[in-house]
């Protein structure tokens, strides 16, 4: 390593402890002083600035310590390989022999839903080993189909033919096999998400700190390509923005949402997490203006945001916002729109988002795919990243803990921990699987457990 690596290190386990002594030694003062409020304002806003200097001196790690290159490398070529398996999977030799799977795109959601449902398709057809057909005609983005607006997602097989079709779960090879949604299937096969391959594992956890948005990514990195005419529609809406770097995307995720599947959230709690990343970003470089990418389903987002917020720069489309918000939201109109968001939000430094929308967790799936890593690239203001009908998502126990101080619960090491969600305060809640208890658990005291699934390896893909 070179010494500005090693002195960086140092900075950081330097400033760590001084992070400590400094809140130890005011909050220690408090107890006995009057007038609170003020002084606790103070020292939260000297934590909030020491807090982002490490974070900064800790993100230029990896641009110091001499992988930076090999990353970059490694990540594009495990992304090629992906692809390429994709590609042989999706054209075999013989269409009219070959093992197929059914996916129909008659889900009644949107786009961000539609398109999960066809990951999860491809996945199934990965695990396998089978051509995935994808059932459009009638698709309520366009009655034409999905061929229609994207390429098809294989050059040369894109029908059963007249061969007979049975319904999965199957119990025997048939030949053709269709899939019903993955809301409605009784047991789940361990292949599904967040899983991911194991003879990918090992490199992907060396560039990528979350795998399993990384391999929903390259599904959805192979599935999306708009045609011609869609791109030229998306590009024209982007040229006419003026985007350059640093930006961060906001995605405000309202109408129907609100109240049914997720909770209202006011723009100023969005902004406060934009500030920070510019607060943050101003301690090592000048910021020529605090641009904001702003999609959303919320036609007055855009002016409120702009009314309230004079100091940043918004982008952002406001009649895109006006086709999403709700009666024109499944035409093809709509479906430009969205794209044009999706593309613009994952091609942003940083996202802040909920994570309750798919639109969200759509454009976070790219941004691992336009990037080596962008697990720390984003907050979701609600839930943790998940993909909607996945298998249990655990955390493992790498320290113990003693519960009841805080309705936290006892663990011990290597206990495993069904996660239910981040509180964003330093707790979670879980279950402990040993011992059933649910509770709060101390966030740093676990580790996301990453489920391995021997996919088939598809050796004759050269490596
Ligand atoms: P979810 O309901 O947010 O989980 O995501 P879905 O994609 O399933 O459905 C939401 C639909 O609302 C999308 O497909 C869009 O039609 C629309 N929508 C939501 N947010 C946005 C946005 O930021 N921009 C645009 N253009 N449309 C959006």
């Amino acid at each position: 390593p070179t010494e500005e690596y090693e002195n960086l290190r140092r900075r950081i386990h330097s400033n760590t402890k001084e992070l400590w002594y400094y809140v130890s030694h005011e909050l220690g003062k408090l107890i006995h002083e009057e007038n609170k409020e003020e002084k606790i304002q103070a020292i939260l806003d000297q934590v909030a600035d020491r807090k982002r200097s490490l974070i900064s001196d800790e993100e230029k790690l990896p641009e110091l310590d001499g992988y930076h290159e090999w990353r970059q490398m490694e990540a594009a070529n495990v992304s090629d390989l992906v692809q390429r398996r994709l590609h042989y999977l999706q054209n075999p030799p013989d269409c009219r022999e070959a093992r197929k799977l059914i996916c129909n795109l008659n889900k009644g959601c949107g786009f961000g839903c539609q398109l999960h449902h066809i990951v999860y398709c491809l996945i199934f057809a990965y695990a396998t080993e089978r051509t995935l057909i994808l059932n459009s005609k009638g698709w309520r983005y366009n009655t034409k189909g999905w061929d229609y607006v994207f390429y098809p997602i294989s050059d040369s097989c894109t029908s059963a033919y007249d061969d007979k079709v049975v319904q999965w779960p199957v119990l025997y090879d048939a030949k053709v096999v269709s899939l019903p949604f993955i809301d409605s299937i009784s047991q789940k096969p361990k292949f599904l998400p967040l899983a991911i391959p194991k003879d990918l594992a090992p490199r992907i956890v060396r560039f990528n700190g979350d795998p399993s948005s990384w391999w929903i990514g390259q599904m959805l990195k192979y599935i999306l390509k708009p045609r011609v005419a869609m791109q030229k529609a998306i590009n024209e809406t982007i040229a006419k923005m003026n985007f350059k770097t640093p930006i961060v995307g906001v995605h405000i995720r309202r109408t129907d949402k609100v109240g049914t599947e997720a909770a209202f959230h006011h723009i100023h709690e969005y902004m406060a997490h934009v500030k920070d990343y510019y607060d943050q970003l101003e301690l090592t470089r000048t910021v020529d203006a605090r641009r904001v990418y702003l999609a959303t389903d919320d036609a007055n987002v855009l002016e409120d945001a702009r009314k309230k917020y004079p100091e940043y720069t918004f982008l952002g489309d406001a009649s895109i916002a006006k086709t999403a918000a709700t009666h024109r939201r499944y035409t093809p109109l709509s479906l430009t729109g969205l794209l044009v968001d999706l593309h613009m939000l994952s091609m942003c430094d940083y996202i802040v988002c909920t994570f309750s929308s798919q639109v969200g967790r759509v454009a976070y799936e790219m941004m691992q795919t336009n990037r080596v890593d962008a697990s720390n690239s984003f907050f979701s203001l609600d839930d943790i990243y998940y993909f909607g009908g996945q298998n249990a998502h655990d955390r493992v126990a790498v320290m113990s803990n003693t519960g009841g101080k805080s309705q936290d619960i006892s663990f011990e090491t290597g206990d495993r921990i069904g996660i239910a969600g981040n509180h964003w305060n330093g707790y979670g809640r879980g279950t402990n699987k040993r011992t059933n208890v649910n509770g709060l658990i101390p966030w740093y005291k676990t580790a996301d457990h990453l489920v391995l699934y021997p996919f088939p390896e598809y050796k004759q893909v050269p490596q």
